[in-house]
């Protein structure tokens, strides 16, 4: 015979690996605890990004002797009682494992008073082995520490990231539940830090403003739809704020974020042309419905659902967005400039701009007029005469064998870029110092990430001041950039700078090279903006002085050339 029964707290442990993957994992399962207890407020401590300590204290209903003694076993839930119940839930647990795998994997203990009791009681679980509830002292509610979390787990724990990047999806977590209560105060601190703190607020568009901070919170739309019960609100942002990625898109059903890649489709199509390629709303979307429209029961750690009728569910979401999108904002097409009677909210400054950039506006309109009025002055340097620009976007070029056809972006970044390197490769980007700082608003995780690597972005020309929360005083910029830069705005920038630092990584020489990519990616003249005539020649004349103009760095090409023979031949001028 070869096969054994598992001992029990073996299986007990192979079980936990399901539900704890991480760090985050406990995070997620303790929040939901204590917001389904009805806490108005929860405190948060992680320590080493939660791999070495996690404190969560809530001031729910908490629970007494009895319930400790049993809350940390196998399949304990005070959440449903019978099979009907499965059909009905309105908390964010009801599986009764989580507690049970936190202890069999960890060092855990929970001290709790019960609503209207006189005393506390603590009780200990050590890898699994617990020791009977005891007297102890605390106001009303629940607090629980995880320390060494897969301490008799080891192959777990080797798989475990920095603290750097436990945090980060430790964070993420805290973050997507923070918008789902916005009625409740949360606070987080690491490391004796605090990351942040948010008092218990009315709405999502406060929380959000906490968060994201008062800039992003005024450039969101709200949405709403009601339809046969199915009820979407929440608010997404309109164009100009955007992200790189979809990181703050968030899904709330019945209180519970949810992953779910049809809303996720939903929201793609409502942007489709709104937002290039590779720029993502911010979103956050909460649907209400009945519970029986909803199986909740169908992940392990409870991250995906399934909706009884999800082409109903979309279709709602996606009412809700298109009606948002278009009362109030007029958006041209992509690659199309609004005309001037449309309301022009599109292009409403983007945030993250101080005065500085509207007296830099100010006096680029009045070149822009000028430049105009001297078409005819327009020099021409080499052998390449501009004609002018299709759509904005493709230069048309006179050249002495016919017609080139140049992207007006992917030239300029290669100027930017080159010239970038070079002075690197001098010792040093020279800066423009700005006389008023501009303050910069950013998502906190990357505000950590920033604050670590100071010293290394100032490196590439990039100096910041830490002001508190996530916001920065941007004291200078690379000087090549900083004036296009300011007209799009430095908070997407900055943020999509330390994108790649956000999973661990270190800022290193290796790196510079493509965090100059980015920085001159980001200032680059973009697709779609019309440029006056002497700019397009002077784009011409610089990017014909490089090395290479034919084609960037990564292979794209930069220039496509229609030659005059090929011209005469498909005119059958021969
Ligand atoms: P579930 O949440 O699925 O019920 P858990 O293992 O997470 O399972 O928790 C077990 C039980 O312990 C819960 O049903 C709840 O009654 C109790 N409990 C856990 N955390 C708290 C808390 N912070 N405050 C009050 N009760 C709690
Ligand atoms: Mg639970």
């Amino acid at each position: 015979m070869k096969i054994k029964r598992l001992e029990d707290s073996l299986a007990q442990r192979i079980a936990a690996g399901e539900v704890i993957e991480r760090p985050a994992s406990v995070v997620k399962e303790l929040l939901e605890n204590a917001l389904d207890a009805g806490a108005r407020g929860i405190a948060i401590e992680l320590h080493e990004g939660g791999r070495k300590r996690i404190v969560i204290r809530d001031d729910g209903e908490g629970m007494d002797a009895d319930d400790l003694r049993l809350c940390v076993e196998k399949h304990t839930t005070s959440k449903i009682a019978a099979q009907e119940d499965l059909d009905r839930i309105a908390t964010l647990g009801f599986r009764g494992e989580a507690l049970a795998s936190i202890a069999a994997v960890s060092r855990l203990r929970i001290v709790s008073l019960d609503r209207g009791a006189s005393t506390a009681y603590e009780v200990r679980v050590d890898g699994g082995r617990a020791a009977p509830p005891s007297p102890a002292a605390r106001a009303e509610g629940t607090t629980v520490e995880v320390e060494d979390l897969f301490f008799n787990l080891p192959a777990r724990a080797r798989f475990l990231a920095t603290p750097r990047t436990e945090f980060f999806h430790a964070n993420r977590v805290i973050h997507r539940l923070a918008l789902a209560a916005p009625g409740v105060g949360w606070s987080l601190r690491h490391d004796d830090r605090s990351v942040f703190e948010a008092p218990a607020v009315e709405g999502l568009l406060d929380r959000i403003g906490q968060l994201h901070g008062a800039q992003v919170a005024r450039a969101l739309i709200p949405i709403q739809a009601d339809v046969d019960g199915i009820r979407v609100t929440g608010c997404v942002s309109s164009p100009e704020v955007k992200r790189g990625n979809r990181r703050d898109q968030l899904f709330c059903v019945n209180g519970r974020p949810v992953g779910d890649r049809g809303l996720g489709y939903v929201l793609a199509s409502a942007y489709r042309g709104l937002l290039r390629p590779g720029s993502y709303p911010l979103a956050v979307i909460r649907i209400d419905l009945s519970a029986r429209g909803v199986d909740v029961n169908v992940h392990p750690r409870k991250e995906e659902i399934r909706f009884a009728q999800p082409r109903r569910v979309q279709e709602v979401v996606s009412r809700a967005l298109s009606q948002a999108l278009s009362s109030r904002y007029v958006v041209p097409a992509l690659g199309e400039e609004s005309s001037s009677a449309a309301p022009r909210r599109v292009s409403a400054p983007p945030t993250g701009r101080g005065q500085a950039a509207l007296d830099l506006d100010l006096e680029r309109a009045m070149t822009t007029r000028q430049a105009e009025r001297d078409r005819e002055k327009v020099r021409v340097r080499g052998d390449r005469r501009v004609i002018g620009a299709l759509q904005g976007t493709y230069l048309l070029v006179e050249a002495p064998d016919g017609l080139e056809v140049i992207d007006q972006h992917i030239a300029h970044e290669r100027i930017l870029y080159e010239t970038l390197r070079a002075q690197l490769r001098d010792g040093q980007i020279s800066t423009q110092r700005f006389l008023l700082p501009v303050r910069l608003e950013l998502p906190f995780e990357v505000a950590e990430v920033l604050t670590a690597e100071r010293e290394a972005l100032a490196r590439v020309g990039i100096v910041l001041d830490a002001f508190g929360g996530g916001t920065f005083l941007l004291r200078e910029y690379p000087g090549l950039l900083a004036e296009k830069q300011t007209q799009y705005g430095f908070e997407d920038v900055v943020a999509e700078l330390v994108e790649p630092l956000l999973h661990g990584e270190r800022l290193e020489e290796a790196v510079f090279d493509e965090l100059l990519a980015r920085l001159a990616c980001g200032a680059a003249v973009k697709a779609g903006e019309r440029l006056p005539l002497a700019e397009q020649q002077e784009l011409i004349d610089r990017l014909m002085a490089l090395e290479n103009p034919y084609t960037c760095p990564h292979g794209r090409p930069i220039i496509f050339a229609i030659s005059r023979q090929e011209l005469d031949r498909r005119f059958h001028r021969h």
